[in-house]
C-alpha cells in the first residue's frame, strides 16, 4: 500500500468518525465504508480500521436474521420503494445510544486511489448505490473501494422532509475526491428523496414535495453534479393520469428555472397502486410537456420495467424494449440504468430486488445490456442487497463488501465481452461467482445477527442479575 496517510483536522471535522458512523447511517438509511481508522499508527504497509458501517437489505433481512417483525418491516419497506437493499437498513441499525459511545481515540486515514482496486476503463460504468453517510465526501471513497467506475447516493436523509444543509467543507472535500479519484460526473447519479410526488393533485402537499426536490437539484448543482434520479410520483387514487403527468411536468419545468444546469432524470416504476411511469407512454408524456428538453432524461431500473411487464430476459426481448423505448420515449434520453435482478417474476407488478443474475433476470439479461452501445458511458447502478458487515467492523478497505464487488467486477468482466469475442465468458460459472459471495455474506451475516442476539441476551440477564443482587441488598439492609 503505497499511500500516504495524511492526518487532516479539516476532514476529521467534516467525516463521520466511528462514534458518529452508526448515528449517521441511521439517519441516512443506507450504507456506508467511511474512511475512518481507528487508533492511530495508520501507516503504509499496516492494517487500517477502517469503519464500516452495516447496510442490511430486505433480503438480508429476509434471508439472514430470523426475526420477524424486522422481516415485516423491511417487506413494507421493499414495497414501498426500489431501493430494497438501502431501505431496510433502520431497521437493523444498532439503536443510536450503544453506538455514541466513543472507541478509542480515531484518526481519520485519507485514503488514496492506490489504496483501492484499479477501475478498467471501460465505456460501460458500473457501480453500486453507496452510503454517504458521514457526509457525501464519503460516497467516493465507498465507490472507489469497490472498484466502481459509477455510482449512485442519496443527498439528504431520504425519508426525512427536512435534512441540514450541505457544509462548505463536505461540498470541497466531495468535489475534491471525484476529481482525485477520476470519477467523472456524468457517472455519479444521486438518487432523489422517497418522499417527494409531484403528481400529487393535492397542492399543499405537491408544494411540500416540490420544495424538497428542488433542494435536492441545488444540492446537485452544489456538488458540481449534473445527473439527479427521482420517482416521477403518483396520483394517490385522485384524478386521473394524465393530470398528475402534467403537475410532473409543470414541477420540472418550474425547477429547471430555479436552478441552472442539473438534469432532472425520471426513473421507470413497477406501477402498483397508481404509481406513474411503469410505462414508456407515461414517461413521453412527461417529458412532451418540458420545456427544456436538455434537462430532462430517463433512467430504466431493470427490475422495475420486468415487474412491470417488459421482458428483457433475451436479446430480442432487450432489443424489443428498447425499440418501445425509443418510440414513446426517445434513445436520447436515456441518461442511466439501474440493474438490478428482480425475485418477482415477469409483470408481477413486485418491486423485490435481487442480486444480478440470481433472479427471474439471470445473468444473460445484464450481459446483453452491458454489451448494448446504447448504454455506454451512462450510469448503471447496482441497488442489489448489500449483505454488510456488521456494524462497527475493523476492516480493512473493500474487506466485507463482496457481494457487491463481485457482482461489479462480473459485469465489468462482461461489459464489451461480446464485442471482443472472449472466449472465456462463462455465463453459469460467473452466476456461480455471484451465488458464493452471497451465499458466504448472508451466512456471516446470519452469524452475526445470532452473535449480537446472544450479546444482548446476555447483558440482559447482568442487568437482571445486578437488579436482583441490588434487591438483595436492600432487603438485608431492612433486616
Ligand atoms: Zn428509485
Ligand atoms: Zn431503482
Amino acid at each position: 500500500m503505497s499511500s500516504t496517510v495524511r492526518r487532516s483536522s479539516r476532514l476529521a471535522a467534516s467525516t463521520s468518525l466511528a462514534a458518529t458512523a452508526v448515528v449517521e447511517a441511521a439517519r441516512t438509511s443506507c450504507v456506508t465504508v467511511t474512511a475512518v481508522a481507528q487508533s492511530s499508527s495508520s501507516r503504509a504497509g499496516q492494517t487500517r480500521g477502517v469503519q464500516y458501517q452495516a447496510s442490511v437489505s430486505e433480503d438480508d433481512i429476509a434471508d439472514a436474521l430470523a426475526g420477524g417483525r424486522q422481516k415485516k418491516r423491511a417487506r413494507r419497506a421493499s414495497a414501498s420503494s426500489d431501493l430494497t437493499s438501502l431501505e431496510a437498513e433502520s431497521s437493523k441499525v444498532a439503536p443510536a445510544k450503544k453506538t455514541k459511545k466513543p472507541r478509542k481515540k480515531a484518526d481519520v486515514v485519507e485514503f488514496t486511489p492506490e489504496d483501492f482496486p484499479k477501475r478498467p476503463d471501460l465505456p460501460w460504468k458500473i457501480g453500486p448505490h453507496v452510503s454517504a453517510a458521514g457526509g457525501v465526501q464519503n460516497a467516493v471513497l465507498n465507490a472507489a473501494s469497490l472498484g466502481a467506475t459509477a455510482f449512485a447516493l442519496f443527498l439528504k436523509s431520504q425519508r426525512k422532509w427536512d435534512s441540514a444543509a450541505l457544509t462548505p467543507e463536505s461540498i470541497d472535500s466531495f468535489k475534491k475526491r471525484l476529481d482525485e479519484f477520476g470519477y467523472d460526473c456524468r457517472h455519479v447519479m444521486p438518487h432523489g428523496n422517497y418522499l417527494i410526488n409531484l403528481g400529487n393533485p393535492d397542492d399543499d402537499k405537491r408544494a411540500k414535495s416540490y420544495s424538497c426536490f428542488v433542494d435536492d437539484l441545488k444540492r446537485c448543482e452544489q456538488l458540481g453534479l449534473l445527473l439527479y434520479n427521482f420517482h416521477p410520483g403518483s396520483s394517490v387514487g385522485q384524478g386521473t393520469m394524465e393530470n398528475s403527468l402534467a403537475l410532473i411536468a409543470e414541477c420540472i419545468n418550474r425547477a429547471h428555472k430555479e436552478t441552472d444546469r442539473v438534469i432532472t432524470v425520471i426513473e421507470t416504476m413497477v406501477g402498483a397502486g397508481s404509481v406513474v411511469g411503469s410505462k414508456f407512454s407515461e414517461i413521453g408524456q412527461i417529458i412532451a410537456q418540458v420545456e427544456d428538453k436538455s434537462r430532462v432524461g430517463v433512467c430504466i431500473d431493470t427490475c422495475h420495467v420486468f415487474s412491470a411487464g417488459y421482458d428483457i430476459r433475451t436479446k430480442e426481448g432487450w432489443d424489443a424494449t428498447m425499440a418501445e423505448f425509443e418510440r414513446d420515449i426517445g434513445l436520447n434520453y436515456l441518461r442511466g440504468m439501474h440493474i438490478n435482478d428482480s425475485k418477482a417474476p415477469l409483470a408481477s407488478r413486485k418491486d423485490r430486488h435481487e442480486n444480478i443474475g440470481l433472479g427471474h433476470l439471470g445473468l444473460r439479461a445484464f450481459a446483453h445490456i452491458v454489451n448494448d452501445a446504447r448504454t455506454r458511458d451512462i450510469p448503471l447502478i447496482l441497488e442489489t442487497p448489500a449483505f454488510a458487515p456488521a456494524a462497527g467492523a475493523q476492516l480493512r478497505p473493500g474487506e466485507g463488501w463482496d457481494v457487491w464487488s463481485t457482482e461489479v467486477r462480473v459485469l465489468q468482466r462482461l461489459a464489451g465481452a461480446y464485442e471482443r469475442a472472449d472466449e472465456t465468458v462463462d455465463l453459469e460459472a460467473w452466476t456461480d461467482e455471484i451465488r458464493a459471495a452471497v451465499k458466504k455474506a448472508s451466512a456471516k451475516a446470519a452469524d452475526d445477527a445470532a452473535a449480537k442476539k446472544q450479546r444482548v441476551k446476555k447483558r440482559a440477564k447482568k442487568a437482571k442479575g445486578e437488579d436482583e443482587d441490588e434487591a438483595g441488598d436492600d432487603s438485608c439492609e431492612e433486616l
